[in-house]
């Protein structure tokens, strides 16, 4: 059967936009379309595929595990989830672990955790969740709710409540919305959606503070900044401040759907038998590629590695800046980076998008004015170079050099 990008529109519900091509496979760092062009990918399946297309350590774990045991549903566990979690457990400040299959569902988990630890802990009036503008956690009504973007949120009618926003890296605006009755404090380490915005160290130590001041749980939503992306396990561990519940998914499962919420025995006695679940949620064949992807991330050798290439991007998209004046500022963290457009080019990303596929360079953008870089954490720096130079092409085509 015949398939290509118009069928979409037959078929599909229109909530996507899809890019003009299809993928139809990939290797490393490189994918192929439909006509067989050649792409190097610096969007990494929107900062999924953490080791690059098809690595073959996960395409063993795939097939090995594949060949042993797909599913059972948790009215059994199973040795992969396991596991998965001990190392989860070994690498990190956290002690139990609950798998579901996506961000959006690990986020729902941890604030369904929040709320019954707060309300069982403290009384019903502990009931508030603060958040940021600009902040995603994923789809589902309760994360897109807490998520900083209304326009996400709104139009499906009534909203969960208790639910506030503030400004990120504003803790003066935090400090005036926390009272006894936040219950919990959800962030992104660095904003992904939101335009590649770290926090500063300032603010999230004086999230902490404010937190531990209000007995209200700080979780942190690394679904994009963790397993490895920020040259960290974790974006945590770089800012010195340690979350009470952890989100993580996309990188995860280096391309598998996977999601997990990490936190403490204490909190996790609160989701007793029978107030949480999943069907799929930590399935054996799912786990088995998470937990190898995890053993080849949370090495010194792929983490410093990160740092590495991480400084390999910045040099070259300095120098590109300084050759075509684009970018206001380039940031980021390991291999999670951001090109904010300057005044001139500001609401254009998704141009800058465009001419990059056109240039067979993949590449993803965060918000109108920013164009966002998740690659591989393995990509071969040969690849980086070339990509650049795509970019470069990108850029000048766009600023009308050529
Ligand atoms: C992508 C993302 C999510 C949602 O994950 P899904 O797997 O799409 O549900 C949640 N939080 C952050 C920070 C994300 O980047």
């Amino acid at each position: 059967m015949k398939v290509t990008r118009a069928t979409f529109n037959d078929v599909m519900v229109p909530n996507y936009a899809p890019a003009e091509i299809i993928p139809v496979r990939g290797e490393g760092s490189r994918v192929w379309d439909q006509n067989d062009v050649e792409y190097i990918d610096f969007a990494g399946g929107i900062a999924v595929n953490v080791l690059g297309h098809c690595h073959p350590e996960l395409v063993s774990a795939l097939e090995e595990q594949g060949r042993k045991l797909w599913h059972v549903s948790n009215v059994m566990t199973n040795e992969p989830a396991l596991r998965l979690a001990t190392k989860l457990n070994d690498a990190t400040f956290s002690e139990r672990v609950f798998f579901a299959n996506s961000g959006a569902e690990a986020n729902e988990a941890a604030l369904k955790l929040a709320r019954r630890f707060a309300l069982g802990t403290y009384g019903e009036e502990k009931n508030q969740i603060i958040a940021f503008n600009k902040g995603f956690h994923g789809r589902t009504f309760f994360t897109v709710t807490v998520g900083g973007q209304a326009a996400y949120s709104d139009g499906f009618g009534p909203k969960p409540g208790q639910v506030d926003h503030c400004d990120y890296n504003d803790l003066a605006q935090l400090e005036a919305l926390m009272s006894s009755k936040t219950c919990a404090v959800m962030m992104e380490p660095m904003l992904g959606e939101g335009g590649i915005v770290p926090a500063t160290e300032e603010f999230v130590k004086g999230v902490r503070a404010l937190c531990d001041k209000h007995n209200a749980l700080l979780i942190f939503d690394e679904v994009q900044s963790g397993a490895g992306r920020t040259g960290n396990l974790f974006a945590y561990m770089g800012l010195g401040v340690t979350p009470d519940i952890l989100t993580s998914a996309k990188s995860l499962g280096g391309g598998f759907p996977i999601g997990a919420m990490l936190t403490t025995e204490t909190i996790a006695s609160h989701l007793k038998v029978g107030t949480h679940g999943s069907t799929y949620g930590g399935n054996p064949l799912g786990c088995a590629i998470a937990e190898r992807t995890l053993d080849i991330i949370n090495t010194p050798e792929i983490l410093n590695g990160v740092k590495q290439k991480e400084a390999l991007f910045r040099a070259r998209l300095n120098e590109i800046n300084e050759k075509h004046n684009v970018f206001e500022e380039i940031r980021g963290k390991g291999l999670l980076l951001g090109c904010a457009l300057n005044d001139k080019y500001k609401g254009r990303a998704k141009d800058f998008l465009i001419a990059a596929t056109k240039a067979e360079l993949m590449c993803l953008v965060a918000g109108a004015d920013v164009i966002r870089f998740a690659p591989s954490l393995v990509i071969p720096d040969s690849d980086i170079e070339e990509g650049l130079l795509r970019f470069e092409q990108a850029i000048s085509s766009v600023i009308g050099e050529q």
